[in-house]
């Protein structure tokens, strides 16, 4: 999926018990729930595997 600011992909970033996805463009961070709206199939089978960390 694409970042909101300048559209390179985000990466998802796992720290310690969080999730949060990852620009590699401009290096802006996002909360999993402000991007919610606008995951895309890849990113969601990636967070598939950290379900039950985020949703906790
Ligand atoms: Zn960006």
């Amino acid at each position: 999926m694409k970042c909101r600011e300048c559209s390179e992909k985000l990466e998802v970033l796992r720290m310690c018990s969080r999730v949060k996805m990852r620009c590699t463009g401009c290096k802006r961070e996002y909360h999993i729930h402000e991007v919610a709206s606008d995951l895309d199939i890849e990113t969601e089978k990636i967070l598939e595997k950290y379900t039950a960390i985020i949703y906790d």
